[in-house]
């Protein structure tokens, strides 16, 4: 069985359509979305909630009746207001699944998403975690912000706020676990330190060591993520292997579609950059 994985493509609508155009071309059975998938643009309270009902709702109606199932999340850029919004579009079309802290059978596999991320300096703390226990906080652009519905409510002490929050490998171990450990696949935004699929413009490297130890310890069949849309480009690394687990990390280009077809059988996984 084929699949099509792609990730954070910010609201371009060109891309999302591509990419279902592509699914159809390729005989990819599902397209798996690995989150940050709503505008960047305007005021983000309302840009993001009208790409939801304004374009999302269609969209996935698009998939039903091309009879391809969808499966992704919303991202850290992504406010959490609009989750519940989310989820409802979501659950108004057959075989399009939220994959947020879930886990979904389908096509004969067991997917589980999520998409809390590793802190970062950005102000929007809205899905933003501790690493671990003794966690150092990298130097912050502003005081946090969380988004509620009546605007961003400001936090003056986010690292404070934040050791009150549960932490990345708190998170990751509340994930519904799989029937088949071996078999399951995991869409988790944030990427794993250490195999170079977390490498920003500067060089740093900013994964997670808790989802890192989380895909060591749980040996799944594939996990997919995203969030650092730059890093294949400067490691040369998207794809990487830990013991029985194929971790990608496509990364999006700016004016480019990025995504990988997977085919589940034989665990061949192909990347594609096409200028749009
Ligand atoms: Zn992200």
């Amino acid at each position: 069985m084929k699949i099509i994985y792609v990730t954070d493509l910010h609201g371009n609508a060109a891309k999302y359509t591509r990419t279902l155009e592509t699914a159809k071309k390729t005989g990819a059975a599902g397209v798996l979305n690995g989150g940050d998938m709503l505008p960047l643009d305007g005021d983000l309270h309302g840009s993001q909630n009208e790409f939801v009902e304004g374009f999302l709702l269609g969209h996935f109606s698009d998939y039903a009746a091309a009879g391809i199932a969808w499966l992704g999340m919303l991202g850290n850029d992504d406010l959490r207001i609009h989750d519940a919004l989310f989820d409802k579009v979501c659950r108004k079309n057959k075989n399009i699944f939220n994959l947020a802290q879930r886990r979904v059978e389908w096509g004969g596999f067991e997917f589980i998403g999520m998409n809390w991320v590793t802190d970062y300096p950005f102000r929007l703390k809205d899905r933003c975690r501790r690493d671990g226990p003794g966690y150092v906080f990298q130097r912050q652009c502003g005081a946090g912000l969380l988004s509620t519905p009546e605007g961003f409510h400001e936090l003056p002490d986010w690292p404070a706020y934040a050791e009150g929050l549960p932490d990345m490998g708190q998170e990751l171990a509340a994930l519904p676990k799989p029937g088949h450990a071996a078999e399951a696949i995991y869409v988790i935004h944030t990427p794993p330190a250490g195999l170079g699929l977390d490498v920003i413009h500067s060089g740093e490297r900013v994964g997670s060591g808790a989802v890192n130890r989380f895909i060591a310890k749980n040996q799944a069949r594939l996990t997919l993520h995203g969030h650092i849309h730059e890093s294949p480009e400067i490691s040369g690394v998207w794809e990487a292997k830990m013991e029985n687990t194929v971790c990608v990390q496509p990364g999006q280009a700016k004016t480019a579609l990025t995504y990988v077809v997977i085919d589940l059988g034989s665990m061949t996984v192909e990347r594609f950059v096409e200028p749009m």
